[in-house]
Formats: C-alpha cells, structure tokens, sequence
C-alpha cells in the first residue's frame, strides 16, 4: 500500500491535467456555465503536483511554495465556480486573498519545517470548510452535486489532517514530499479524490441549475410570470388529494377578464398584454402567502385558496373583483378598464371529486356570471356577488 510518493504526485497531475484539458476546451463555448473556471483550477490543481514531483530537484520555493500556493488557487477557483454556477457574483479579491497569503507566507517560513508545513496545511483546510459552506448553501440541498462537493472537500480536509496531526505529532520529516510511507501515500492519494469529486460535483451542478432553469421555465407563463396551465392543474391536483387526505376545505376560482377580445381589438393585441401582466400584479399583491393563481388559459386565471370558507373565498374573490374594476390598466396615454367573472367552488373534495370535477363546477358559475351581465362572482351551485348585483344574494 506503501507507494512512490513522486508518482502518486505525477498520476494526480496527469489525471488533473487530463480533466483540465476537457473542461477548459468545452468551457470556451459557454463562458456562463463556470466551466472554464472549473477547467483553471484544475489546471492550477496538475501544475501544483508536477512542482511537487520535482522535490529535492530544483529549490525549494519551487517545489513547496509555489506548489502550496498553485493548490491554494485551485481551490478558489473551484469555489469561485460554485459562485459562477449559482450565477452569484464571485468575490474573486476575497477568494485569491488565501493563495495570496500562501505563497507570502511559505516564501517567508520557507527554511522552517514545520511552521510551513501547518501554514500550507491550515491555509487549505480553511478553504476547504468554505466549498462546504457554499455548496451547501448554493446546490440544491441533497442533489447529487451537494453530496458530491461536501463529500469530496470533506475527504480532502481529512486528507490534509493527517498531514496536520503528523507534523503536531512530531513527525513532520514524515511528511517530507520526497519520503515514502503509509500516511503519506494516503495522504496524497487523497488528491485525485479533491480532483475527481470536486469537478465531478460542479460539472452536475452546472447541470442541475440549467434542469432546474428550464423546469421553472418550462412550468411559467412567459408573459405573466405566473404558473402556467400545467404547473397550476399539477398543484391543485395536489392540493385537492391534501385536502381530500385532512379533510380540509379547498376554495378554488376560475377567473374571466371580461369582454377582452374588444380590448384587444380597440387597442391592440399589445394593450391586451399589457392588461393581462397589469391584471396578474394587481391580483398577485392581494393574494394570502398559500394562496396559488395560475395562467389557466389566454385570460383565464385559475386562484386556489387552500383552508378558505365559503365566505372567506367569497369575500376574497368579490375583493379582487373589485380592485380589478377599480384600478385600470396604464398603456401609453390611455387608461384601460377591464372587469372579470369568477365562479368560486368551496368545500371538501369527495372521494369522486378531481381538479378537472372542480373547474367544471367553478366553470359552470362562472358561465352564469356571463350570462347575468360579467364583473360578478358566484359560487358553484348558488351565490352571486358583484357590480351587476345590489346585494350578494343566495338561489
Ligand atoms: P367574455 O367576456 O365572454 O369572456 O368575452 P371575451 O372577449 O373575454 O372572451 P373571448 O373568448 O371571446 O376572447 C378572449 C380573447 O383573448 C381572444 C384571444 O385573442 C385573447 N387572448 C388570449 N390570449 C391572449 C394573450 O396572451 N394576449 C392577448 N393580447 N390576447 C389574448
Ligand atoms: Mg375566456
Ligand atoms: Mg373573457
């Protein structure tokens, strides 16, 4: 188990070197992706370990300084890169302030053994904790890159631990990069680890944030910003199995702009845009935090309330209604006026009942609306409230 410790050096820079090679030449083609910056570290990563095969061959600042500090930068780098793929900004002067303060320091302890032995140690522990702590706060918690990149800098720390404990231990000549034992061996060994996990796990963060990009994508109505038809039916259907499984109530309301084929044909298709985004503002500010509302179809919105009563639905839609009716749509120099209709279903869903059941109960009022003259709410089944109405009444 006992190995060469000058080939383990040059076996993790070949590997570094190979991994480099790849990720810099693919990285050109998307700059955004943090590819590239993953491809430097791993280039500062190789070119470190071939310094330190040349130990006891050329000087010593060489070989042990220069090294130190190449990993010290490789490490920013790859942390510069959790910050590149999260789309943060990189605070690059902080980050290289720690490769910077290795390759001072080692210049300067130098011809001491082991202060500058637990310096390059210290140093690279530290950065290591802190890929923990940004992939732990930047990749999708319990992802396969957060395993990944907490594992593999996990690993590295209780790599350069060892060095630590053995240099503290009084064992520091042990630790010499020319001499080779079993500490050592695993020791460095442990540095295709950092090479192998770390670029693995930032290679599939990259990838899980541009999933997770074209999911939200794939799920939002482009013009509103708001769930669209498939992300609001997959969180009612949801919902109405909650709500079925606590036996709790679940209020939901189809919601019509009223008469907004002429509002488009007065003033455009782009003034009708307009109404719709200044619509989904006004109604996204009055609803509850577990209040959904989805773009259900062209100006169909679909509001799920989970936990609200009759009346509560009632009086909320009827508010909405109102803010709606009362706060036209800016376009230009115009002011638009624009009304809805809403049908509101209430209740417990049954064990038959299903989000397309539901939508054709809150449908049916909402037809009823339409036939009574528009900017009204009525509730499946019974209750019409609205301008069209003196008072809210029940049939
Ligand atoms: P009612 O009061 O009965 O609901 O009448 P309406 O005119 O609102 O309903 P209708 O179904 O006749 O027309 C809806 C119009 O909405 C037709 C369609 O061109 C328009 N529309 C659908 N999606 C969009 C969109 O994204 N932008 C714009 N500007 N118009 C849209
Ligand atoms: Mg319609
Ligand atoms: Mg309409």
């Amino acid at each position: 188990m006992i190995a060469h410790t000058p080939t383990i050096f040059a076996s993790v820079a070949w590997v570094a070197m190979i991994m480099a090679f790849c990720l810099l030449v693919v990285g050109r083609f998307n700059q955004r992706d943090g590819m590239l910056t993953v491809g430097a570290g791993l280039l500062a990563h190789a070119l470190a370990y071939v310094c330190f095969t040349l130990f006891g061959h050329a000087s010593l600042w060489l070989t042990y300084a220069v090294p130190n500090a190449l990993l010290s930068v490789a490490v920013a780098f790859y942390t510069a890169s959790i910050f590149r793929i999260a789309e943060h900004r990189v605070p690059w002067l902080w980050l290289f302030s720690l490769p910077l303060c290795q390759i001072v320091l080692l210049t300067l302890l130098l011809n001491t053994l082991e202060p500058r032995t637990l310096v390059a140690s210290v140093i690279l522990m530290i950065q290591c904790a802190f890929i923990i702590r940004w992939a732990s706060h930047f990749a999708q918690p319990g992802g396969r890159a957060h395993i990944l990149l907490i594992v593999g800098a996990g690993i590295s720390l209780i790599g350069i631990l060892i060095r630590v404990v053995t240099i503290v231990g009084g064992s520091a000549p042990e630790m010499r990069y020319d001499v080779s034992n079993l500490r050592q061996s695993i020791s460095i060994s442990i540095g295709t680890v950092t090479v192998m996990m770390l670029s693995l796990g930032l290679v599939l963060m990259s990838k899980e944030r541009s999933e997770a990009a074209l999911k939200y994508l794939a799920l939002r109505d482009a013009l509103t910003g708001i769930p669209n038809r498939r992300a609001i039916l997959e969180e009612l259907e949801r919902e109405v199995e909650r709500a079925r499984r606590t036996e709790t109530k679940l209020a939901i309301a189809i919601i019509d702009l009223d008469h907004f084929k002429t509002i488009n044909d007065q003033h455009g298709h782009l003034a009708g845009d307009e109404v719709l985004r200044h619509c989904v503002e006004q109604l996204k500010k009055r609803l509850r935090q577990t209040d959904s509302l989805g773009r259900y179809g062209g100006e169909e919105f679909l509001l799920m309330m989970p936990g609200a009563t009759v009346e509560g639905a009632m009086t909320a839609v009827e508010d909405l209604r109102q803010a709606i009716s009362d706060n036209p749509t800016p376009f230009g120099e115009q002011c638009i006026h624009q009304s809805f209709s809403a049908g509101v279903w209430v209740g417990v869903p049954s064990a038959t009942d299903d989000g397309n059941s539901l939508i054709a109960q809150a449908d049916a009022a909402l037809y009823e609306c339409k036939a009574t003259g528009r900017n009204t709410v009525r509730m499946a089944g019974g209750k019409l409230v609205g301008a069209s109405t003196k008072a809210a009444f029940t049939t």
